[in-house]
């Protein structure tokens, strides 16, 4: 008799997406989200069919840094229509509540929510889909790793010892869960004033670099703290997209090259 055996329970693959990749932080506030929104839109304009999925469920940035609105449409009640920003097909959590509407949720009810927003979204074919993770080493990033086939990990650190330190945690997390790192990327690297020019250290410079060379994963990039950065991100045009001859969307252009 043959007894039926239960599907082995590893990491799945999504239909229609070629790679998965997380973009990861230890700590808040370092710029991942900025980094994974102009990853996503210049490998938008290297011709990739990219998805973005905003995954920090507590702080969704997504919509208003890619100025993503509305509501997705599920026709069927089943599949949910991702919103479209700059070339990149985008879901997030944060056009499920309102702006400034706290998710209070326990961790069983985050996970379903991943996994919805990963099998239930209509993604289409995609080159790649770009995940933007919650900081730190929580629920979601358990839930990502152990049930979905990630290809690698960005982690984002700025230079000052208390961001890597939690940026080691993370990446220490990805190795356990058997996640390649695809590198580091150091954020607000140096200040760059936009009067004169100046450029000065202010979290220091160069920790991201020795931190990556310590733990044997390659430096992507080194992106500056700069006024324009920010005031594109609030915009809902990602520096990329607003300013393509500046420093700053090359820099990120040769991130997404090398992906
Ligand atoms: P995280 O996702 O790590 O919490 P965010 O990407 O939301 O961080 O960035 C936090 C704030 O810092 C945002 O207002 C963003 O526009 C700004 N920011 C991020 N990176 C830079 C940068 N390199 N230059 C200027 N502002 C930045």
């Amino acid at each position: 008799l043959k007894a039926k055996r239960p599907a082995p329970q590893g990491p799945q693959k999504v239909p229609g997406i070629g790679h998965i990749i997380a973009v990861a932080s230890g700590k808040g506030g370092v710029g991942k989200s900025t980094i994974a929104a102009n990853l996503a839109v210049a490998l938008a304009a290297e011709g990739r069919r990219v998805g973005l999925l905003d995954a920090d469920v507590y702080g969704p940035s997504q919509p208003r840094m890619l100025g993503a609105k509305g509501r997705p449409a599920s026709p069927d009640g089943k599949t949910i229509l991702p919103l479209q920003a700059h070339g990149v097909t985008v879901m997030s959590m944060g056009f499920m509540t309102e702006e400034g509407q706290a998710v209070v949720w326990r961790g069983p009810m985050l996970m379903s929510a991943l996994q919805q927003m990963m099998l239930q979204v209509d993604w289409g074919e995609l080159d790649i889909l770009i995940v933007d993770l919650p900081p730190g080493t929580g629920d979601v990033q358990l839930t990502l790793t152990q049930k979905f086939a990630i290809d690698g990990a960005v982690i984002v650190s700025t230079p000052q010892d208390v961001a890597l330190l939690d940026a080691r945690k993370g990446i220490d997390m990805f190795r356990q869960m058997k996640t390649p790192i695809l590198g580091m990327i150091e954020n607000m690297s140096t200040h760059i004033c936009s009067n004169c020019g100046h450029e000065e250290h202010v979290f220091g410079h160069g920790g991201v670099s020795a931190e990556a060379a310590k733990l044997g994963v390659p430096l992507l990039a080194e992106i500056p703290l700069h006024l324009e950065i920010r005031l594109a991100s609030d915009g809902g045009t990602p520096v990329v997209t607003a300013q393509p001859d500046s420093p700053q969307a090359a820099a990120f252009r040769k991130v997404a090259r090398a992906l």
